[in-house]
């Protein structure tokens, strides 16, 4: 893979004015470009389209969002690269995802769309990839560049934070001696696009998650423990189980998308894996029966089968997991009581 320069060391996509300070720097210019790039920073779509997805001007892109979102892998992330495309140029310029810089180019020296899609959505496979598929920490770093993802390393976990965002855009411009360094508000500016009528799984982490069962009972905590039947010590018990019937629905706990619905007669049993946000998932296991296929979309508290005893299991109860990824190790897993809050 070509390596794309050591312009990615100073962060500049979608950001009109750092770059405008480089000419400045550089060339002592400061001409009505200004006034022009100050236009597509402080871009603001009048009206209708502004809460509520993306405005016609770059719907009609959707084909090239959709084909080189598949080509990186990341079709999954087709809307929220279009709100970002919204953020960036709603539309209205030929570099529509400002991706120039990406490529160590002036701002706007892409004139053709889809050669600007086709950059803006590699580039940004590759900060996911660097964010290790955290959309929020990819997003900001498509607008400041890696180093905010080594800098969320060092001072919070790897993890996104508005906060941290503008610590890191204060640090950069007093280190660069900069007015302007990316947009600290970034995924709130990119989230104002995504079609809220959606589920919210492109971006979760929003709202809180309800619990799965009209009434609870813990009966088994998570974390290390002598397993119930192989008798294993410190085994890990990566979810929190609730005794209940098989008269019983097993709800979501927030809305999402089912991407596994599974029948089984070992492990799990017959189980079924919801997709909130690219890195939380909610997995109930043991059900008696499935009521949902992959692929559905379910809102909260929506039944996504009946309790049981299927697979693993000493009796009836809802085995319920929190995962931030697909196939992680149990203990990687995070504890559903303090996730439910109980
Ligand atoms: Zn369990």
């Amino acid at each position: 893979m070509k390596k794309l320069g050591c312009l990615f060391l100073i962060p500049v996509v979608g950001m009109g004015l750092l770059f405008l300070g480089i000419m400045m720097t550089i060339t002592g210019e400061n001409d009505s470009n200004l006034n022009e790039e100050m236009n597509n920073e402080d871009f603001s779509y009048d009206g209708e389209y502004r809460f509520n997805g993306v405005s016609p001007e770059i719907e009609r892109y959707r084909p090239f969002f959709e084909k080189y979102a598949k080509e990186n892998g990341i079709e999954d992330h087709t809307e929220i690269l279009m709100a970002m495309t919204m953020q960036e140029s709603g539309g209205r310029l030929a570099d529509v995802m400002q991706s120039s810089e990406s490529l160590g180019l002036p701002v706007n020296t892409i004139t053709d769309p889809e050669e600007s899609i086709q950059q803006g959505v590699y580039y940004f496979s590759t900060v996911l990839e660097s964010a290790g598929g955290d959309t929020k920490l990819a997003l900001q770093s498509y607008n400041m560049g890696h180093g905010f993802i080594d800098y969320a390393n060092k001072h919070n976990n790897g993890e996104y934070s508005q906060p941290l965002a503008q610590q890191f855009s204060d640090h950069m411009k007093q280190r660069l001696g900069w007015n302007v360094y990316g947009d600290p508000n970034y995924i709130d500016n990119v989230y104002r696009y995504l079609d809220t009528n959606e589920p919210d799984y492109a971006g979760g982490g929003n709202s809180e998650w309800t619990l799965p069962l009209k009434e609870i009972r813990i009966t088994s905590e998570f974390g290390p423990r002598t397993h119930p039947i192989t008798g294993e010590v410190n085994s890990f018990h990566g979810g929190l189980d609730f005794g209940c019937t098989p008269s019983d629905d097993i709800l979501s706990v927030k809305d999402g998308k089912v991407v596994e619905a599974i029948h089984s007669n070992i492990g799990y049993g017959n189980y079924v894996t919801v997709k909130h946000g690219d890195n939380e998932f909610s997995r109930y296991a043991h059900l008696t029966s499935i009521g949902v296929r992959n692929g559905q979309s379910v809102n909260q508290g929506d039944s996504v089968g009946k309790c049981g005893t299927t697979g693993s299991s000493t009796g009836n109860h809802l085995h319920l997991e929190h995962m931030t990824e697909l196939g992680q190790p149990h203990h990687a897993k995070k504890d559903p009581r303090e996730t439910l809050g109980l």
